[in-house]
């Protein structure tokens, strides 16, 4: 990548500065009261890696000499001609300005804590889960279209985390994505469901795709079809509302479990789950415990009956 680096361009006038070897560069910050009150900008709110650290010389003086004027109570104005931060926002049909863009969006997406993969076509914003897998796919196209992928799932347009944002992405869409990405959670749905989820499995044990006709069943968790996919708690509350008739599934499951299991039970041992294998051996050991004892109580009877009756003859 050639081209000027983002901390040799003034912050202000977007200029190339001239490095000056006897001085420091002035930094953003030092100034951004000054800034903030003759340009109405907040260079607090600027993102690493698309707004310049510092700003130029010339920009300096003007800032100064506005504000000296200003303090006076004197007429000023103050003539600095404001760059768009990145460069080739509003979508640039020029692809070099629009690579230039992808990759201080990239940085701006590190910076904020997510992973990234860049090509020439696109920018992929990844978030990992506590495993390291990547739980949310974020890819901006190079027209600036984009796509959102939660746990499997593409989010569409009516859901509160894609709401207010255009199909064509400004670079403050762009970042009110990441500040999204960065903070929610992904919702982890219904995670805890293995009887209802083995219930419903397949003759030859394919997995289902629901559980109701509510939700899916996707990457081993179970969500509701109106899931949030991004929350800021760890399960979404429609999720959340749907746990609990889950859970009456789940309690179902397992009365249903006890009844078809009877060890007497004409269902042959394969098509049996592994669960309900499992529960019929307990089941078995529970019955040849209670005989044993039953036939030990009955030898103790026969027994105390055959002495009654010894007693009784002698
Ligand atoms: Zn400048
Ligand atoms: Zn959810």
């Amino acid at each position: 990548m050639s081209g000027p680096e983002l901390q040799d361009l003034c912050r202000l006038c977007g200029v190339l500065r001239r490095s000056e070897s006897h001085r420091n560069p002035t930094r953003k910050e030092d100034v951004s009261k000054i800034i903030r009150a003759g340009l109405n900008i907040n260079v607090e709110e600027d993102v690493t890696g698309i707004h310049p650290p510092y700003i130029c010389r010339p920009c300096e003086m003007k800032l100064r000499r506005w504000w000296d004027a200003t303090k006076k109570k004197k007429k000023a104005s103050l003539n600095i001609k404001v760059s768009n931060f990145p460069r080739g926002e509003g979508i640039s049909s020029q692809s070099t300005t629009a690579t230039l863009a992808k990759v201080e969006w990239e940085e701006a997406a590190r910076s904020a804590g997510l992973n990234t993969w860049l090509t020439d076509s696109r920018l992929q914003v990844m978030k990992m889960d506590g495993e390291g897998m990547p739980s949310v796919f974020f890819t901006v196209f190079d027209d600036c279209t984009w796509r959102l992928i939660v746990a499997g799932i593409v989010a569409q347009g009516d859901l509160p985390v894609c709401c207010g944002h255009p199909r064509v992405l400004s670079v403050e869409d762009f970042q009110d994505m990441l500040r999204k990405l960065s903070s929610l959670f992904v919702c982890e749905g219904n995670k805890d469901l293995h009887g209802v989820v083995e219930a419903r499995k397949g003759a030859e044990g394919q997995m289902p795709i629901r559980i109701t006709a509510n939700d899916i069943y996707c990457q081993g968790t179970v969500r509701h079809i109106k899931c949030l996919l991004l929350s800021n708690r760890p399960r979404c509350d429609v999720c959340r509302i749907h746990r609990s008739d889950l859970m009456v599934l789940a309690s179902r499951e397992k009365g249903k479990l006890f009844k078809d299991v009877s060890v007497d039970s004409t269902i042959p041992n394969k098509n049996l789950t592994n669960q309900q294998l499992q529960q019929k051996v307990s089941l078995l050991q529970t019955e040849r415990r209670n005989l044993k004892r039953r036939s030990l109580a009955l030898k103790d009877k026969v027994a105390s009956l055959l002495e009654k009756e010894n007693v009784a003859r002698q």
